[in-house]
């Protein structure tokens, strides 16, 4: 049933930026781990996250039960770590009469820093430090 996966070939991985478990090309692999992945619907080279195990939980040798935050928190953390540190723009203040654009920084006043990830509508879609909010603003 195994197939021996070779860089080049197609692999589900869970794409950071586009975050959903996507197709993925092996970019490198070491003895018969897959190492990176490039993703196939937005092009970016990231770690392979292997979407099975992060919710089975590992069969990995050796590991213990460790972190009992579950992926899934840990993972909106790491990637609002990795907003931040990307994102040029100044920050600004949480304002609904304003527009924003995906990318920019947003400072709420009870949900602290997030990074614009989807513009709409009047309302952007926003990650903050805990979890993605959709917030009011005025967007056209
Ligand atoms: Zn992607």
């Amino acid at each position: 049933m195994y197939k021996k996966p070779s860089a080049g070939e197609d692999v589900d991985s869970y794409c950071t930026r586009c975050k959903l478990n996507l197709n993925h090309i092996i970019i490198a692999m070491i003895a018969e781990k897959i190492v990176k992945v490039k993703c196939k619907t937005c092009g970016s080279v990231h770690s392979y996250r292997n979407i099975d195990k992060m919710i089975k939980g590992s069969r990995e040798r050796g590991s213990g039960p460790s972190g009992k935050r579950p992926a899934a928190v840990k993972n909106i953390e790491a990637l609002w770590q990795a907003g931040i540190a990307e994102a040029k723009s100044a920050e600004m203040p949480y304002d609904m009469g304003k527009a924003y654009r995906a990318g920019d920084i947003m400072v709420h006043t009870a949900f602290g820093k997030g990074i614009v990830q989807k513009a709409d509508f009047k309302k952007c879609t926003v990650l903050f430090r805990d979890k993605e909010r959709v917030l009011v603003t005025s967007n056209i």
